[in-house]
């Protein structure tokens, strides 16, 4: 059903928002895919994204914590497919310390990916969703929109704020047919989860096993990781028809994290 759409995830070189690019492909929109890693395996999915989708797929390198990188890899999309008709604002990295150690440059660095990117992506994004009469603006927030937890002051921050602009944006396009909200998980089991549990480890002294199941999945009544591919069919959901009066929404898939 998204044949002749084009859709760009920014982050989505691994974890959720791979996830997101595969579901959406299989629907068969054209795909714009973004973040950083190995040159082969991007191209290697880049293709693979194409196979599924029989649309055309393109990959953007830019640093997204710019304002200028945000700007090219919009710009980029525009150039190849003419618009960007889903923008799934997803890209966004962690950092684990207390607030009177944490150091500013990984502060800056968080809200500028976390927040910043998403503001960008969507003010180059609106105005031609609006010219097209459609458009579906999805950001990866977190269970950390809503609630807290020590040691991670720049990504909660950034999340509540992605919570706060999805809200706003939704009320500016509410009547334009587009729709913006977010998607909230807790525990997802990708490489960012993975790679914060060594900081976890010394933040809090503790060993591996504990940090899984004492801090990350002590939260989750359901003591379950939610999976990338769950989240993509939560995305593709929103992309439908049937979607089209939900906006302003946080839709949690957290085990019920935020539900205690
Ligand atoms: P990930 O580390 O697997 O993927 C992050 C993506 O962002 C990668 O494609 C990476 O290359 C890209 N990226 C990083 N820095 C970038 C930069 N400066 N410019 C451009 N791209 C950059 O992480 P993930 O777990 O898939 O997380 C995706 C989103 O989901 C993030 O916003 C994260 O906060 C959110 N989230 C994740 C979880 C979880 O448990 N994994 C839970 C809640 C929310």
């Amino acid at each position: 059903f998204l044949t002749g759409k084009t859709a760009l995830i920014t982050g989505s070189t691994s974890g959720i928002g791979l996830a997101y690019a595969k579901a959406l492909a299989e629907e068969g929109a054209n795909i714009v895919i973004t973040g950083f890693g190995d040159a082969d395996e991007i191209e290697k999915e880049r293709k693979e994204l194409e196979k599924t989708s029989g649309a055309e797929a393109i990959y953007v390198g830019e640093d997204l914590s710019t304002t200028e990188g945000c700007e090219k890899t919009m710009e980029a999309a525009f150039d190849k497919f003419g618009t960007v008709d889903i923008l799934i604002a997803n890209a966004g990295m962690q950092y684990v310390a207390p607030v009177g150690e944490f150091p500013v440059e990984k502060w800056d660095k968080i809200i500028a990916l976390n927040l910043s990117s998403a503001f960008h992506c969507s003010r180059l994004a609106i105005p031609k969703m609006k010219e097209a009469g459609w458009g579906r603006i999805i950001f990866t927030a977190s269970a950390h929109s809503l609630t807290a937890s020590p040691f991670k002051s720049a990504y909660v921050s950034a999340k509540h704020g992605l919570a706060g602009l999805a809200k706003t944006i939704a009320l500016e396009t509410a009547t334009d047919n587009i729709t913006c909200n977010c998607i909230s998980p807790g525990y997802v089991w990708t490489p960012m989860v993975e790679n914060q549990i060594p900081d976890t480890m010394k933040a809090r002294n503790m060993s591996r096993e504990d940090v899984i199941n004492e801090v990350m999945l002590e939260r989750e009544p359901t003591k379950k990781f939610t999976q990338p591919e769950d989240l993509g069919a939560l995305a593709l959901f929103l992309c439908r028809d049937v979607a089209q009066n939900i906006t302003g929404s946080n839709i949690s898939a957290d085990g019920g994290w935020t539900a205690q």
